[in-house]
C-alpha cells in the first residue's frame, strides 16, 4: 500500500467516509480501489454498514478488518434489532479482539415481515450495554435525525430519543442526509437547549443519480426539496447534468454547514470515489 494515511491535519475540516461491505469479489476489489482513492484525503475514519441491503456481519467484520489493516481508522456500524444480550457480548468481543476501537451504535431496521423480538428496544439501549460492558473501550456514534426519523412518533420525542442516546453515553452523532441546512441547524440547537453539547457530525449524501437518490429517500425520510426534484426530473437522462447540478447544490450544502459551525463532514459514498473527491475539491477540502 502506497498511501500515507496518517490522521487528518489539525487544521483541516475532519471528514469521514461511509461504505457498505460489497457482495462479490469484484466489489471487493473494487472497493480497495475506492478507498486508496479517498485515503489521500485523509479521513479522520471510515465506516463501514451492518444489515442495510441485507449485508451480513461477516461482510461488515471482512470490510472494518480490511479498513484498519490499512492502517485507517474503521467504525463498525453495530445495530441491535432482533439481538439477545448474549449475541452482543460476543459480538462486542470480537470487535474488540479485532483491534476496532469506534462504533456507530443503531436500532437498524429488520426486513420487512420479520417481527423485532430481541431484547433491545432503542439505539440508547444498545449505547447503554455497550458503556456497562466496555466502560470507554469504544468511542461510540449515533444516528440523528435533523428532519425526524419516519417512524417517530413526534419530532419532539424523535429528540428526546437522541438526547437518551447522548445521556446513555454516546460520544459523537452523524446525521442522516438531508438538503435542508436549517432543518440541522435547528436540531442542533434544539439539542444544546436539552443539554445534548456532543458533536453532530452532518451526513452528506452526493448527488449523482437521480432514480437512487429518490428510491432512498423515500425509504429514509430525507427530504429532496421541491426545487431539487424538479430541476433533477428535467435533466432525464442526461446523467453529466445531474452530476454537474448535484455537485454544485451539494457543495453549496456543506459550506453553508462549515459556515455556520458543523464539527465535520460525513461522506456516504455509495462505495464510489469520483463524487465524494469532486465534492472535497470543490468545497475547497483537497489532498
Ligand atoms: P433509535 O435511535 O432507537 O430510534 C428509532 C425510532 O424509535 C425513532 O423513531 C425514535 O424516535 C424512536 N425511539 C427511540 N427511543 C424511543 C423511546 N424510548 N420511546 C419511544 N420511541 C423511541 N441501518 C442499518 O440497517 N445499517 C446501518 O449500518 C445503518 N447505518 C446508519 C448510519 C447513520 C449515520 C444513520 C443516520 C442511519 C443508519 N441506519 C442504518 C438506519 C437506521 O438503522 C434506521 O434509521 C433505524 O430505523 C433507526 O436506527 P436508530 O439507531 O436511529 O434508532
Amino acid at each position: 500500500m502506497s498511501v500515507d494515511v496518517s490522521p487528518a491535519r489539525s487544521a483541516a475540516v475532519p471528514v469521514s467516509f461511509e461504505f457498505f461491505p460489497p457482495k462479490t469479489p469484484e466489489g471487493v476489489a473494487k472497493l480497495r480501489a475506492v478507498r486508496q482513492a479517498l485515503y489521500a484525503r485523509r479521513p479522520e475514519f471510515c465506516s463501514v454498514t451492518y444489515g442495510a441491503g441485507g449485508s451480513t456481519q461477516e461482510g461488515t467484520f471482512g470490510t472494518v478488518r480490511e479498513i484498519l489493516a490499512e492502517g485507517m481508522d474503521a467504525a463498525s456500524h453495530f445495530s441491535c434489532i432482533g439481538a439477545t444480550r448474549e449475541s452482543i457480548r460476543g459480538q462486542l468481543q470480537e470487535l474488540r479482539a479485532m483491534g476496532v476501537k469506534r462504533l456507530v451504535a443503531l436500532r437498524g431496521d429488520l426486513p420487512s415481515g420479520y417481527g423485532a423480538g430481541g431484547e433491545f428496544s432503542y439505539a440508547s439501549d444498545l449505547v447503554e450495554f455497550i458503556r456497562a460492558e466496555t466502560g470507554d473501550a469504544f468511542h461510540i456514534e449515533v444516528a440523528a435525525y435533523p428532519e425526524t426519523h419516519p417512524q417517530a412518533r413526534s419530532p419532539e420525542a424523535d429528540l428526546q430519543a437522541f438526547v437518551a442516546k447522548a445521556k446513555a453515553g454516546a460520544d459523537t452523532a452523524i446525521t442522516q442526509y438531508f438538503y435542508n441546512a436549517d432543518a440541522y441547524f435547528r436540531f442542533v440547537d434544539d439539542a444544546r437547549a436539552r443539554g445534548v453539547d456532543i458533536p453532530v457530525v452532518p451526513g452528506i449524501m452526493p448527488i449523482t443519480n437521480s432514480t437512487q437518490l429518490l428510491r432512498f429517500s423515500d425509504a429514509s425520510g430525507a427530504e429532496i426539496p421541491r426545487w431539487i426534484r424538479l430541476r433533477l426530473q428535467a435533466f432525464g437522462d442526461d446523467s453529466e447534468g445531474i452530476r454537474a447540478f448535484g455537485l454544485d447544490v451539494v457543495a453549496g450544502l456543506c459550506r453553508r454547514l462549515l459556515d455556520g459551525g458543523a464539527p465535520g463532514l460525513h461522506l456516504y459514498t455509495m462505495n464510489q470515489s469520483a463524487a465524494s473527491l469532486a465534492l472535497l475539491d470543490r468545497v475547497g477540502l483537497g489532498a
